[in-house]
């Protein structure tokens, strides 16, 4: 399994960093997108056709998903490389009406897009396969309906696990329990002391989680662009013995 980091600023893009957006690529040949954040559909292009992809979303934050309406553009009118299959979409409850308001013409309307994207819900704890990948998703602890996600590849049996937007939880432990690579958010920076409660992590929190879930590697990403990034590795490293590593827009995990 590969997973390539398209964007990984927290909360907005930087320049040179897309908001959030992943690509999961498992060993049997297909493709997962995981969240698509501004500025992820143009990185994904570099890569393969964007609609040749399952769609993933952790949540439905502006951050995580406003690449979408140009993503059923390319599927339904690119030229040559248009999507000639359905694929599967999940996502929070809300999914088709939230992001189908995004594709409509007018204010009111919702756009059904059905005809290239077969949508289910996550339910916290039920596992979906997805491509090559099985995908279950644990209930995070953020505004609105969000989830982490724990991807395991069922040959190898190797496990990509992925925070989403969080503040501290068992169930983000869960989800990362045993992990060959974890990608935590870190939007709080260094610490979370002083912040709201219920929204993000600090790369303490992060590398506390990935001690408590015995992860192989951390991958530290959301972390916004006004934040001190080598304070935040710096954080999570008291807390965590194995790797940390600062997520960066075009990354490439082997797992
Ligand atoms: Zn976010
Ligand atoms: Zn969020």
């Amino acid at each position: 399994m590969k997973l390539t980091i398209l964007g990984c600023s927290g909360s907005l893009g930087a320049p040179g960093n897309p908001a959030s957006g992943y690509l999961l690529s498992p060993d049997d040949g297909s493709s997962v997108i995981v969240d698509l954040g501004p500025g992820t559909l143009a990185a994904l292009q570099e890569i393969q056709n964007p609609a040749d992809a399952h769609v993933l979303f952790s949540h439905l934050h502006a951050d995580h998903c406003l690449d979408f309406p140009s993503l059923m553009v390319w599927r339904r009118f690119h030229p040559e490389l248009k999507a000639t299959q359905r694929h599967r979409c999940l996502g929070p409850a809300h999914t088709p009406v939230h992001l189908g308001r995004l594709t409509a013409d007018e204010p009111d309307d919702v756009d059904d897009f059905s005809d290239t994207l077969e949508f289910t819900a996550w339910r916290h704890g039920h596992t979906e396969t997805v491509g090559g990948v099985e995908v279950t998703p644990f209930t995070a602890s953020h505004p609105g309906e969000a989830y982490a996600l724990r991807m395991q590849d069922p040959v190898s049996g190797k496990v990509v696990a992925y925070s989403g937007d969080s503040a501290d939880h068992p169930n983000i432990v869960a989800a990362a329990r045993g992990a060959d690579l974890f990608l935590c958010e870190a939007g709080w920076g260094p610490t979370s002391e002083g912040k709201i409660m219920g929204m993000h992590m600090s790369g303490e929190e992060a590398g506390r989680i990935a001690a408590a879930a015995g992860v192989k590697r951390l991958g530290l990403v959301h972390i916004q662009p006004w934040t001190d990034k080598e304070a935040t590795l710096a954080a999570a490293r008291t807390e965590f013995d194995g790797e940390v590593i600062l997520g960066e827009p075009g990354m490439v995990f082997d797992v």
